[in-house]
C-alpha cells in the first residue's frame, strides 16, 4: 500500500454535507462557507509519547485526535464544520490505520464533522489535525471578556484524565473499575461543542481546559486584564479524586484537579444576571455546570481552600517548555 493507496483507502471518504464542494483527492478541498458567519480555524498536534501512551488504542486515539479540536471550537462558541488530518506514520499498518480512521470519522460524523483533506508521510508518529469552525459574526466567545463581578463557570468535572496518567505511572493506586473511568476521560474526551455553542450571546469569555484549570483560567485573567477567586471545594470533581483528596493522596490529588490537563472541560464566566440562562442550558445541555468563584478587580487567581484559606502555591499548568525557560 502507497501513500496514495493510504490516503484512498482510509481517509478517502466522500463528504456528505454540501458546505463541501470538493473534498480529498484534488490540490486543495472547495469550502462554501455560510453567509453572515466567521471562520474560526485552530490546529492541535498530538505527539506519540507525549500526548498519548504507546498502547492508547488507535480507534479511541482517532477519536480523540479530532476531540482535542472540537474542544477548541467549543471553547470559541463555534459549530465546527471541516478538518484536515496531517499525518506522520511510522509504518502502513492497516489494521491500525482502519482502527484510527473508524474512531475519527465515528466523532466527525457525531458532530457534523467533515474530512477534506490533509497530508500523508512517514516519521515518528504524529497526527495534526486543522478544524475549521463557523460563527456568527461578532459572537465568537474568547478569552478577552471576563469583568469584575462575573461568575466563573466550569463544566462536568475535572482532574480524572490527570489522574489516569498519575496511576498509569505509579504515582497513586485506583481501583480497576475507577481506573477505567478515569482513562477513559483521558483517551476519549468529550468535546463541549454543543455548551459552547449554546454560550453564545451568555458568556463573557471562555476557554478549554487543556492544560489544567488555572493555568487555563490564568489565560482568561490574564487576556481579560481581572483576577479572580475560586474555591477549591466547588470545583467539581469525581467521587474517585474526591476521594483522593480526603485521603493521603491529597497533594496528588490536588495537582490534578487545579493543574491536569486533558479534561476539555469548558471554563467560562458570565455576569450573575446570567445564572437562570446557564442552568437551563445544563439541563439542555444534560451537563453539570459548576459555579466555582468570582472575577474580582485585582490581578491574579487566589485559590482558598476548604476552610476559607488561600492556597499558598498554586500548582502549575503543564507547559511544554517549562524545564527549558527555568
Ligand atoms: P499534494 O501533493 O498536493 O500535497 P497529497 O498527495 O499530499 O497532495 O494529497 C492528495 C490528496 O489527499 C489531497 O487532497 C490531500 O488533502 C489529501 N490527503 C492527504 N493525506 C490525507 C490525510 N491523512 N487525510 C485526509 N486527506 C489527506
Ligand atoms: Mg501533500
Amino acid at each position: 500500500m502507497n501513500e496514495f493507496e493510504l490516503i484512498e483507502r482510509f481517509f478517502a471518504r466522500p463528504p456528505r454535507a454540501a458546505s463541501v464542494r470538493l473534498g480529498v483527492g484534488d490540490d486543495a478541498a472547495l469550502l462554501v462557507p455560510t453567509p453572515g458567519c466567521e471562520l474560526a480555524a485552530s490546529v492541535d498536534m498530538l505527539v506519540g509519547g507525549r500526548h498519548f501512551l504507546a498502547d492508547t488504542d488507535p480507534e479511541k486515539l482517532g477519536r480523540k485526535t479530532l476531540a482535542v479540536n472540537l474542544s477548541d471550537m467549543a471553547a470559541m462558541g463555534a459549530t465546527p464544520k471541516w478538518a484536515l488530518l496531517a499525518v506522520a506514520l511510522p509504518d502502513n499498518d492497516s489494521a491500525w490505520l482502519a482502527s484510527f480512521a473508524r474512531g475519527l470519522y465515528a466523532v466527525a460524523d457525531e458532530h457534523g464533522v467533515e474530512l477534506v483533506g490533509g497530508d500523508t508521510t512517514q516519521g515518528p508518529l504524529n497526527l495534526c489535525v486543522t478544524i475549521l469552525g463557523e460563527v456568527p459574526a461578532g459572537q465568537a466567545l474568547t478569552r478577552a471578556g471576563a469583568r469584575a463581578g462575573d461568575d466563573i463557570y466550569v463544566s462536568g468535572t475535572l482532574g480524572d484524565a490527570a489522574l489516569a496518567l498519575a496511576a498509569t505511572a505509579g504515582r497513586t493506586s485506583l481501583a480497576t473499575a475507577v481506573a477505567a473511568t478515569c482513562r477513559e476521560r483521558l483517551d476519549n474526551p468529550t468535546p463541549r461543542v454543543a455548551l459552547g455553542a449554546a454560550l453564545r450571546g451568555i458568556a463573557s469569555a471562555a476557554i478549554d481546559v487543556s492544560d489544567g484549570l488555572t493555568g487555563d483560567l490564568g489565560h482568561i485573567l490574564e487576556r481579560s486584564g481581572v483576577g479572580a477567586t475560586i474555591e477549591l471545594a466547588a470545583i467539581p470533581r469525581s467521587e474517585a479524586l474526591a476521594a483522593k483528596l480526603a485521603g493521603s493522596d491529597r497533594a496528588l490529588a490536588l495537582r490534578c484537579l487545579l493543574a491536569g490537563g486533558d479534561d476539555y472541560e469548558l471554563c467560562f464566566t458570565a455576569p450573575p444576571s446570567a445564572r437562570e440562562r446557564i442552568a437551563t442550558i445544563a439541563r439542555t445541555c444534560a451537563l453539570p455546570l459548576a459555579r466555582i468563584g468570582v472575577i474580582g478587580g485585582g490581578a491574579g487567581l487566589v485559590v482558598r481552600d476548604e476552610r476559607g484559606e488561600p492556597l499558598s502555591a498554586l500548582p502549575q499548568a503543564y507547559d511544554h517548555f517549562a524545564a527549558a525557560s527555568r
